[in-house]
C-alpha cells in the first residue's frame, strides 16, 4: 500500500487573498502565489509520500472564476511539484466538497492508499474534518480564520487536530 499526503491548496501551499476582510481564493493566476519554500517541502516528501491536492473551488460554479484560471493554477504546481494528483470540487456540491471526505476516499482507493500512514494539511476545520471522516491523520496549519464559519456552517465542538503547525517548515518535526 502507498502512504499520501493530502494538502490542501489555499493557506496551504499558496497564499490566500483577502476579500472584504476574509480569507479567500485567488482567481486569477496573477494572485497565485505560491508560499516560500513550499516547492522544496513538497519534494522532499514527495520521495516517501504520494502528493495530492484536494480544494474546493467553489468560485468556479459561483460563477467568479474561470476555469480556465483555475487549469492554469493547477497546470503551474504540476510543472513545479511532483504532485501525484490535484482534484478540485468546482461543482459547489456538499456532498462532495470538505468537510466530506469525498475526494480523499476516491483518491485512497484509486491508489491504493494506506490511510493510517497518510495525513492531511490543511488551513481550515473543513480540511480536519474531511480527514477525519477519511481515516487520515489530521495536521492544522494553524491561521486567525482557522475555525471560522465558512458556507458550510461552524466546525463541530469537539473537532481537534492531530497535530498543529503554524508552517509548512514544521511538517518535519511530526513526519
Ligand atoms: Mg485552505
Amino acid at each position: 500500500m502507498n502512504k499520501a499526503l493530502f494538502l490542501d491548496r489555499d493557506g496551504v501551499i499558496n497564499e490566500v487573498i483577502f476579500r472584504n476582510g476574509k480569507p479567500a481564493s485567488p482567481r486569477k493566476i496573477q494572485e497565485f502565489k505560491v508560499k516560500q519554500n513550499t516547492i522544496k517541502i513538497i519534494d522532499e516528501y514527495s520521495k516517501k509520500y504520494l502528493i495530492f491536492v484536494v480544494s474546493n473551488q467553489p468560485d468556479v460554479k459561483r460563477g467568479n472564476m474561470d476555469i480556465k484560471e483555475l487549469n492554469k493554477m493547477n497546470d503551474f504546481l504540476l510543472s513545479k511539484m511532483n504532485i501525484k494528483e490535484i482534484v478540485n470540487e468546482t461543482e459547489d456540491n456538499k456532498d462532495f466538497k470538505k468537510p466530506n471526505p469525498y475526494m480523499i476516499l476516491e483518491l485512497c482507493k484509486k491508489y491504493n492508499i494506506d490511510k493510517k500512514q497518510s495525513f492531511i494539511v490543511g488551513d481550515r476545520w473543513v480540511d480536519i474534518l474531511a480527514g477525519k471522516k477519511s481515516g487520515v491523520k489530521t495536521i492544522l496549519l494553524e491561521k486567525d480564520y482557522s475555525n471560522d464559519e465558512t458556507s458550510l456552517g461552524r466546525p463541530p465542538l469537539n473537532l481537534s487536530p492531530d497535530n498543529i503547525i503554524k508552517n509548512l517548515d514544521q511538517l518535519r518535526e511530526i513526519i
